[in-house]
C-alpha cells in the first residue's frame, strides 16, 4: 500500500544530511558571524554513524522512497563518506542515488565516490567571477577549484551533473549569463536557484529574491530560452531549453513559483531528527528509536504515522510574517 499524506503526496525522495559542518560559509547560508568559531556543531556521539543511517534508509525504502540524496552541511567533509554510499547502494529496491555538494573537495574524492556506487552529483556554484564567488563562499576558495572538481566528476563519469546556483539580488545576479555561457553546450545542467527565507539566520528579504522570471528573460535576451516539458510529475526545476538545441537550464523557483502540491521529499538531519518539510522547526525524532533498540516494525510504524499526518505547504502560504519565524538551518538540513 503507497503511503499517502493529508495532501495526497506519497513519499518518494529521503534527503540524508550527514554533517552540519563545512568548510564554506556561504552568505546565505551559513553566515560568518553566526556560524563562527564559538559556533557548537553537533559532536560525534550525537550524528548517526553510517550503518544508523542505513539501517534508517533501508526501512524508508520499503515504505516506497525510490531516491536518496546526500547532503549536509558539506557531506565531503564526513570521514569515508564512500563507505556510507556503498552501503546504501547495496538497498534493495532505492533506484537513484545521488549526492549535493560544493565541489571544493571533489577531486580528491571523486573516484571514490564513482567506486562506492554514486550515479550522479550535484555541484553548487554561484558564479565564475572569483571576486563574486569567494564573497559568497566567504572561505576564500577560487572558482577554479570548483571547476576543476566539476571536471573530475566527468572524468570518472559521475553522470548527468547538475550545477546549482543561488542569486541574490545586487549580489551575483549580473554574472547569470556567464553562467549560462559556460555551461551550455558541455551536457551539465546548470540550475538557478531562488534565495530562500530558509533558517533564521541569513538575513532573508523578497527584495533580493532574483524571480524565475527575471532569470530567463535577462538570460533570453541573450540566448534565446524556450520553456521545456517536464521530465516527470514533481521535478522541482522548472526546464528550459536553448531555441539553438544547445542544451537545457533549470530554475528552481520556491519563492515565485512553489510547488508543494508534488513535494514528495522528506529530510533526515545528521542527528537523526526526521523534518517533513525544509520550512519546519521541528524534526521527529528517529535517533531515540534507533538507540533504545526498536525493531524495523516499529521504526517503519513511526515512519509512517509521521507521513500521514503531513500536511506541510509553507511556500505556498509564505507571507513576510512566516518568513521570519524561526526554521531549521539549511546548513543542518540540507538543500
Ligand atoms: N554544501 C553542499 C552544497 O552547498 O552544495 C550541500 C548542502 S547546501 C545546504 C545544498 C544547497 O542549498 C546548495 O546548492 C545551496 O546553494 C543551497 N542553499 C543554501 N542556502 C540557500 C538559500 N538560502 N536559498 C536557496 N538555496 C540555498
Ligand atoms: Fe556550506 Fe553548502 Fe551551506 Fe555553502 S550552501 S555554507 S557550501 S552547506
Ligand atoms: Fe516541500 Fe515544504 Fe518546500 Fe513546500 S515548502 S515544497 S512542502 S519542502
Amino acid at each position: 500500500m503507497e503511503l499517502l499524506d493529508t495532501l495526497q503526496r506519497p513519499l518518494r525522495d529521503l534527503r540524508i544530511s550527514v554533517t552540519d559542518r563545512c568548510n564554506f560559509r556561504c552568505t546565505y547560508c551559513m553566515p560568518r558571524e553566526v556560524f563562527g568559531p564559538g559556533y557548537q556543531f553537533l559532536n560525534r556521539t550525537e550524528i548517526l554513524s553510517y550503518e544508523e543511517i542505513t539501517r534508517l534508509a533501508r526501512i524508508f525504502v520499503s515504505l516506497g522512497v525510490e531516491k536518496l540524496r546526500i547532503t549536509g552541511g558539506e557531506p565531503l567533509v564526513r570521514k569515508d563518506l564512500h563507505q556510507l554510499l556503498a552501503q546504501l547502494r547495496a538497498i534493495p529496491g532505492m533506484r537513484d542515488l545521488t549526492l549535493t555538494t560544493n565541489g571544493s573537495l571533489l577531486r580528491a574524492q571523486a573516484q571514490k565516490l564513482k567506486d562506492a556506487g554514486l550515479q550522479r552529483i550535484t555541484v553548487s556554484l554561484d558564479s565564475l567571477d572569483d571576486a563574486v564567488f569567494q564573497s559568497l563562499n566567504d572561505s576564500g576558495v577560487p572558482v577554479a577549484t570548483v571547476l576543476d572538481g566539476i571536471k573530475a566528476a566527468q572524468e570518472v563519469g559521475l553522470a548527468p551533473i547538475k550545477v546549482n546556483a543561488v542569486v541574490k539580488r545586487g549580489v551575483n545576479d549580473h554574472t547569470v549569463v556567464d553562467l549560462a555561457r559556460h555551461f551550455r553546450g558541455t551536457g551539465i545542467i546548470l540550475r538557478f536557484i531562488e534565495f530562500m527565507d530558509v533558517g533564521a539566520t541569513n538575513g532573508w528579504k523578497l527584495d533580493s529574491v532574483v524571480t524565475a522570471k527575471e532569470i530567463v528573460e535577462t538570460i533570453s535576451r541573450e540566448i534565446p530560452l524556450e520553456p521545456a516539458e517536464a521530465n516527470y510529475r514533481g521535478e522541482v526545476a522548472k526546464r528550459w531549453r536553448y531555441t539553438d538545441g544547445s542544451g537545457e537550464i533549470g530554475i528552481i523557483a520556491s519563492i515565485s513559483q512553489p510547488f508543494c502540491g508534488d513535494c514528495t521529499r522528506a529530510r533526515l538531519s545528521p542527528e537523526g531528527e526526521l523534518y517533513t518539510c525544509l520550512f519546519s522547526n521541528r524534526g521527529h525524532d528517529f535517533r531515540a528509536l534507533l538507540r533504545g533498540g526498536a525493531s524495523d516494525e516499529e521504526i517503519a510504524a513511526f515512519a509512517a504515522s509521521v507521513w500521514q499526518v503531513r500536511a506541510d505547504r509553507y511556500s505556498e502560504l509564505r507571507t513576510s510574517e512566516t518568513a521570519a519565524l524561526p526554521k531549521v538551518e539549511m546548513s543542518h538540513i540540507g538543500g
